[in-house]
Protein backbone atom coordinates (compact mmCIF):
# COMPACT_ATOMS: atom_id res chain seq x y z
CA UNK A 1 0.00 0.00 0.00
CA UNK A 2 1.15 3.92 -0.92
CA UNK A 3 3.08 4.77 2.56
CA UNK A 4 3.87 1.68 3.73
CA UNK A 5 7.53 0.15 3.67
CA UNK A 6 8.07 -2.51 1.54
CA UNK A 7 10.18 -5.62 2.38
CA UNK A 8 11.58 -6.40 -1.11
CA UNK A 9 12.38 -2.29 -1.49
CA UNK A 10 16.40 -1.55 -1.99
CA UNK A 11 15.22 2.07 -1.01
CA UNK A 12 12.90 1.30 2.23
CA UNK A 13 16.07 -1.30 3.26
CA UNK A 14 18.31 2.08 3.23
CA UNK A 15 15.89 3.88 5.38
CA UNK A 16 15.89 1.19 8.06
CA UNK A 17 19.24 0.55 8.11
CA UNK A 18 19.92 -3.12 6.42
CA UNK A 19 21.80 -1.44 3.73
CA UNK A 20 24.39 0.81 4.13
CA UNK A 21 24.92 4.14 2.16
CA UNK A 22 26.69 7.19 1.88
CA UNK A 23 23.58 8.91 3.53
CA UNK A 24 24.52 13.29 3.40
CA UNK A 25 21.20 14.32 5.06
CA UNK A 26 18.60 13.15 7.35
CA UNK A 27 15.26 14.64 8.43
CA UNK A 28 11.83 13.32 10.20
CA UNK A 29 10.60 12.38 6.80
CA UNK A 30 13.13 12.09 4.38
CA UNK A 31 16.79 10.66 3.62
CA UNK A 32 19.16 12.10 1.30
CA UNK A 33 22.69 9.30 0.02
CA UNK A 34 25.05 9.63 -2.68
CA UNK A 35 24.19 7.73 -5.13
CA UNK A 36 26.08 4.02 -5.76
CA UNK A 37 27.00 4.55 -9.67
CA UNK A 38 27.84 8.60 -9.76
CA UNK A 39 26.56 10.06 -13.20
CA UNK A 40 28.39 13.82 -11.76
CA UNK A 41 30.70 14.78 -9.25
CA UNK A 42 27.41 15.12 -6.76
CA UNK A 43 25.11 12.73 -7.43
CA UNK A 44 22.81 12.47 -4.29
CA UNK A 45 19.19 10.68 -4.36
CA UNK A 46 16.81 11.98 -1.88
CA UNK A 47 13.97 9.78 -0.79
CA UNK A 48 10.76 10.06 1.27
CA UNK A 49 11.44 7.78 4.08
CA UNK A 50 7.49 6.73 3.02
CA UNK A 51 7.20 4.43 0.41
CA UNK A 52 5.85 6.09 -2.91
CA UNK A 53 6.32 4.06 -6.09
CA UNK A 54 7.58 7.05 -7.54
CA UNK A 55 7.26 10.71 -8.37
CA UNK A 56 3.65 10.55 -9.69
CA UNK A 57 2.36 8.31 -6.75
CA UNK A 58 4.29 10.87 -3.99
CA UNK A 59 2.51 13.88 -5.58
CA UNK A 60 -0.44 12.28 -5.77
CA UNK A 61 -0.60 10.53 -2.67
CA UNK A 62 1.63 12.67 0.01
CA UNK A 63 1.68 16.42 -1.62
CA UNK A 64 3.56 17.58 1.41
CA UNK A 65 6.32 14.97 1.70
CA UNK A 66 6.61 15.44 -1.94
CA UNK A 67 7.38 18.96 -1.16
CA UNK A 68 9.57 17.84 2.12
CA UNK A 69 11.76 15.83 -0.74
CA UNK A 70 11.91 18.84 -2.62
CA UNK A 71 13.23 20.99 0.49
CA UNK A 72 15.89 19.06 1.00
CA UNK A 73 17.39 19.09 -2.91
CA UNK A 74 18.00 22.62 -2.05
CA UNK A 75 19.65 21.80 1.69
CA UNK A 76 22.00 18.95 -0.11
CA UNK A 77 22.96 21.41 -3.29
CA UNK A 78 23.67 24.13 -0.59
CA UNK A 79 25.61 21.69 1.14
CA UNK A 80 27.48 20.55 -1.73
CA UNK A 81 27.60 24.36 -2.38
CA UNK A 82 26.03 23.75 -5.98
CA UNK A 83 25.17 27.28 -7.52
CA UNK A 84 23.92 25.14 -10.77
CA UNK A 85 22.78 21.68 -10.63
CA UNK A 86 20.22 19.29 -11.98
CA UNK A 87 16.75 17.67 -10.30
CA UNK A 88 15.58 14.48 -11.85
CA UNK A 89 12.39 12.08 -11.02
CA UNK A 90 12.81 9.49 -13.14
CA UNK A 91 9.10 8.42 -13.70
CA UNK A 92 8.19 4.77 -15.28
CA UNK A 93 10.50 2.44 -17.20
CA UNK A 94 10.49 4.21 -20.32
CA UNK A 95 12.14 7.15 -18.18
CA UNK A 96 14.87 5.06 -17.32
CA UNK A 97 13.30 4.40 -13.64
CA UNK A 98 14.96 1.09 -11.88
CA UNK A 99 13.87 1.80 -8.43
CA UNK A 100 10.55 1.66 -7.22
CA UNK A 101 10.88 4.21 -4.40
CA UNK A 102 10.16 7.69 -5.46
CA UNK A 103 13.27 9.77 -5.91
CA UNK A 104 14.81 12.88 -6.67
CA UNK A 105 18.62 12.49 -8.18
CA UNK A 106 20.59 16.00 -7.35
CA UNK A 107 23.08 16.46 -9.80
CA UNK A 108 25.69 18.90 -10.02
CA UNK A 109 29.31 20.21 -9.99
CA UNK A 110 29.59 19.66 -13.74
CA UNK A 111 28.61 21.14 -17.15
CA UNK A 112 24.93 19.82 -17.98
CA UNK A 113 24.04 19.06 -21.34
CA UNK A 114 20.03 19.81 -22.57
CA UNK A 115 18.15 18.10 -23.62
CA UNK A 116 19.23 14.91 -21.68
CA UNK A 117 18.95 11.77 -23.43
P1 LIG B 1 16.51 5.53 -11.30
O1 LIG B 1 17.19 4.88 -12.48
O2 LIG B 1 16.04 6.93 -11.56
O3 LIG B 1 15.44 4.65 -10.72
O4 LIG B 1 17.65 5.71 -10.21
C1 LIG B 1 18.03 4.73 -9.32
C2 LIG B 1 19.38 5.14 -8.83
O5 LIG B 1 19.67 4.38 -7.67
C3 LIG B 1 20.51 4.84 -9.82
O6 LIG B 1 21.18 6.06 -10.15
C4 LIG B 1 21.42 3.88 -9.07
O7 LIG B 1 22.78 4.09 -9.32
C5 LIG B 1 21.05 4.17 -7.63
N1 LIG B 1 21.29 3.08 -6.69
C6 LIG B 1 20.96 1.78 -6.85
N2 LIG B 1 21.30 1.07 -5.76
C7 LIG B 1 21.84 1.96 -4.88
C8 LIG B 1 22.39 1.85 -3.57
N3 LIG B 1 22.45 0.67 -2.91
N4 LIG B 1 22.87 2.96 -2.98
C9 LIG B 1 22.83 4.16 -3.63
N5 LIG B 1 22.32 4.33 -4.86
C10 LIG B 1 21.84 3.24 -5.49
Amino acid sequence: MAGEPQDDCLFCKIVKGEIPATIVRETETTVAFRDINPQAPTHVLVIPKAHYENAAELAAGAPQLAADVLAETKAVADEEKLDSYRLVFNTGSGAGQTVWHAHAHVLGGRGLQWPPG
